[in-house]
């Protein structure tokens, strides 16, 4: 258990997922929303193998979409349920067998509890001039997908397996001719499975050819290869000035380089996974294309990355339970979607929401009040209640234009304060009261009454306890505490935070004692609600404003 003493929460997280492309990303959203800790680490800039492809049009909702807007869409939305990124590539992947694990990549080392490998398998490379440049523009890998694109023009299908034979067979649906390009003196499959191919009348078989370059606009208009026995070069360019298909089907490569010697793989280095995408190795899961699947598109992997993460779900909880320490949740982005009708202004949040409708409506009867910014400044420690907190403020940031969230950094080296959650004017200026647990239960009314009073003229308050208000001239602190079942806490919660905030010199900070049993503990405390003047006899009972004020 030193090792786990050791462990620096910053860099700990319930789930790594390695690759962001459609099955990693998919994942990552499913995480963030059952408000794990989820980080993505991807190598490029931006992921996914179908970043480059111009045109998507099998996916589910989505009849035309850019490739690299669908990816964009989907981090928008892992993002947006607090999923981090992290642009870098996954070197080593260590203590795998242990509870915590470690991925190591080139700038830092991080641990988590479940590992997700979605590395994708992109296609085996040919060699030639132009293929990457194209790849996407004329330059295709799946037969099913893509073909339709190539309707009445020529296809040429470049490979020597049981894929490119079937799939020169598949083309004829679309294509007004297709040529298969072996590039070898002879097939790789048994001769029996291009038998079709080769008795099709609109199908042309040439082996033993080298592929030497597409050339273009920005579509394919050339193709040239070279006959390798006779040196023969040919170069394909339609009359018409036509675009036309070059399907590269010579097999792809899984990028399992990281797991191997760690988990079983299949004999073409596939990852072989459960119904649940679990690998043979606890803890590990893999999704996407680097699957040992039948198919490979951006459903498919989604849909792998989904149900990993559903799976994981589950495990991480296991092992938050075994060994006692939970990655802080993660902060959820305001408004993504803006769905719920019958909001102010038409607009509102999102339709996932912590606050139940009757309970939103007077929320906004509150907020439509708010005249100055408040900052609800976060200082989480690692315990669940830290993670809440931040779901909480950040769903209320999400409500209301005119809150905010700052988060500063998780430690556990503050155990009386954190916890807490102080509100602030964006000039960082105290408004007088911070809350330390987090305030839900009965505590959340008085809590928001703390806001409402800090953010515009507020409660009203009667002519003699405002002059007595004004008249403080030296700086008081109170602590008040509380539990969040306590039917009477909140009155005096709301009172003293009322105070606190028509005076620079009245500060407050309520504690939910059932998060601070030192504090507790120290000063005796056997009833709520309790308070505390600078630091003088602790006090109890029920206090209006004006009680308050005779006392201070
Ligand atoms: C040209 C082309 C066109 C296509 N068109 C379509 C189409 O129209 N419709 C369709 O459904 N499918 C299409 N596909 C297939 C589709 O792209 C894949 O099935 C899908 O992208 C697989 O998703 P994935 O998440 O498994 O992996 P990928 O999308 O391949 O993503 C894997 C990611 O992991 C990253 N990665 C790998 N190793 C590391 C590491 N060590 N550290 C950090 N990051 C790492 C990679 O950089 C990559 O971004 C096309 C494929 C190609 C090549």
């Amino acid at each position: 258990m030193a090792y786990y003493n050791d462990l620096d929460l910053s860099t700990f997280y319930d789930v790594i997922i390695i690759g962001a492309g459609p099955a990693g990303l998919t994942a990552a959203l499913s995480l963030g929303r059952a408000c794990y800790r989820v980080a993505v680490i991807e190598r490029q800039k931006q992921g996914g193998l179908v970043s480059v492809v111009s045109e998507i049009v099998n996916y589910p909702g989505t009849p035309s979409i850019g490739g690299s807007d669908l990816i964009k869409q989907m981090r928008s939305h892992a993002e947006h349920f607090g999923a981090e990124f992290i642009n870098t590539e996954v070197t080593a992947l260590t203590d795998m067998e242990d509870d915590i694990k470690t991925v190591v990549t080139k700038d830092a080392t991080y641990h988590c509890y479940g590992v997700l490998l979605a590395t994708g398998a992109p296609p085996k490379d040919v060699g030639f001039k132009g293929e990457a440049a194209y790849r996407g523009r004329g330059i295709a890998y799946t037969a099913p997908v893509d073909g339709e694109f190539f309707t009445g023009k020529e296809i040429f299908v470049i490979g020597a397996g049981t894929t490119a034979a079937e799939d020169s067979v598949f083309l004829t649906k679309y294509a007004s001719h297709v040529t298969a390009l072996v590039p070898s003196e002879d097939f790789t499959c048994d001769a029996a499975f291009w038998t079709r191919a080769l008795e099709h009348p609109h199908i042309t078989v040439i082996k033993n050819i080298e592929i030497l370059e597409v050339t273009g606009d920005s579509l394919i208009r050339s193709l040239v290869w070279k006959d390798r026995a006779s040196g023969e070069v040919t170069t394909f360019r339609p009359e018409s000035g036509d675009t036309f298909g070059v399907f590269i089907l010579t097999g792809h490569l899984p990028e399992t380089g990281l797991v191997r010697g760690l988990v079983d793989l299949d004999a073409l280095y596939y990852v072989p996974v459960d119904r649940r995408q679990r690998t043979n190795l606890p803890g590990l899961y893999a999704a996407g294309d680097v699957c040992s699947y039948t198919f490979r598109q951006v459903l498919t992997a989604a849909s792998g990355g989904a149900t990993a993460a559903l799976d994981l779900i589950k495990f991480v909880y296991r092992m938050q339970t075994k060994v006692g320490i939970c990655p802080v949740q993660p902060v959820r982005r305001a408004t993504l979607h803006k769905t719920v009708d019958g909001a102010p202004g038409g607009e509102s949040l999102e339709k996932k929401s912590l606050f139940a409708p009757e309970m939103l409506s007077q929320l906004y009867t509150v907020f439509a009040r708010f005249e100055k910014d408040l900052v609800l400044h976060l200082f989480p420690d690692a315990r669940p209640v830290s993670g809440e907190l931040i779901s909480y403020m950040n769903s209320l940031a999400g409500l209301e234009d005119k809150l905010s969230v700052r988060l500063e950094d998780v430690t556990d080296d503050e155990p009386e304060f954190r916890p807490c959650v102080r509100v602030e004017y964006t000039d960082e200026t105290p408004c007088g009261f911070a809350f330390h647990g987090m305030p839900g239960g009965n505590e959340f009314n008085s809590f928001i009454l703390g806001l409402y009073n800090a953010s515009c003229s507020g409660q009203a308050v009667s002519d003699t306890a405002m002059e007595k208000i004004r008249s403080i001239d030296h700086d008081i602190h109170i602590d008040v505490f509380v539990t969040l079942t306590c039917t009477m806490c909140p009155d005096l919660v709301t009172a003293m935070m009322r105070i606190a905030t028509l005076t620079p010199h009245v500060s407050c900070d309520v504690y939910d004692l059932n998060h601070f049993q030192s504090i507790r503990e120290r000063y005796n405390v056997m009833s709520v609600p309790c308070y505390i003047i600078e630091g003088r006899e602790p006090m109890f009972g029920l206090k209006s404003v004006d009680e308050i004020l005779e006392v201070l």
